[in-house]
């Protein structure tokens, strides 16, 4: 679409492929399958609504560098809502880090991960109430973006890639990773990075006492475990698909010109 209102405004190629520093980070061959914002290969980010403080009070989407949250109105725009946020620096927190750390692994805020961590936070409450994913990650945000945050860092990278690891060895990850950023503190956070690795074939989890688990062997898994353990595909095939290299874009030809048709 954008391609085609380019054509028949006349604007020049390429008017709506917004700035290099709007698009989200990819690995690619021209950075040696580093994330970066390639300007060939990284795609802009899905529209997200822009604080209404900021564009007059009109609805207006774009694509470009931004999380949920507006620090200089202190709103909450995600998804079309504009709601005060007053002093909770924990949001505003949680915002810096997506649209830094997070953005610069290739994970923005309809990547999925978000999603997923909302859904995975919520399978540890046990009120549950039914809502929407938007309403649950305005709830949710600075707990949802730490657990992505964590669970994205290079450590579980390689421990949720590594293929002798198994769903059970996931989910107690997971669990140990939601309980931590939730209820636990920074030394519970700093617990789980050093308790999750695969050497080879034998997987070290070393929460509470340290757990040798030869390949085929089980941690045992608390309630919230066994329920993660259901999404387990889901939560490893998500958490990884930043990691994704990129092959460069087939240049998709322009449509006939105006010119062409007359
Ligand atoms: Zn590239
Ligand atoms: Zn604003």
């Amino acid at each position: 679409m954008p391609h085609l209102v380019e054509e028949l405004a006349d604007l020049p190629p390429g008017f709506f492929d917004g700035r290099r520093s709007d698009r989200l980070f990819v690995r690619c061959i021209h950075t040696e399958w580093r994330h970066s914002n390639c300007a060939t290969c990284a795609p802009l980010p899905s529209a997200v609504t822009k604080c209404r403080r900021c564009t007059g009070g009109e609805p207006v989407e774009v694509r470009t560098r931004i999380g949920a949250v507006c620090a200089r109105h202190r709103r909450w725009h995600y998804a079309g809502a504009d709601c005060d946020l007053g002093r909770s620096a924990d949001i505003f927190r949680a915002e810096r880090c997506l649209t830094g750390t997070l953005w610069e692994r290739g994970i923005g805020p309809d990547t999925g991960e978000l999603e997923l961590a909302t859904t995975l936070i919520r399978a540890s409450d046990l009120r549950r109430e039914d809502e929407s994913h938007r309403t649950a990650l305005a709830r949710h945000y600075p707990e949802a973006v730490r657990l992505v945050a964590l669970t994205t860092e290079p450590w579980a990278e390689r421990f949720l890639a590594n293929t002798n690891i198994g769903p059970i060895q996931v989910a107690a990850l997971v669990e140990a990773a939601v309980n931590a950023v939730t209820a636990g503190t920074s030394h519970d956070i700093d617990a789980v990075r050093a308790s999750f690795h695969a050497e080879g074939r034998e997987t070290v989890i070393g929460l509470d006492q340290p757990m040798r688990l030869r390949y085929g062997q089980s941690p045992s898994l608390g309630e919230l475990g066994r329920r993660i353990l259901t999404l387990a595909p889901r939560v490893r095939a998500t958490l990884l698909r930043h990691t994704d290299a990129r092959k460069p874009p087939a240049r998709q030809p322009r449509p006939s010109s105006r010119h062409a048709q007359r």
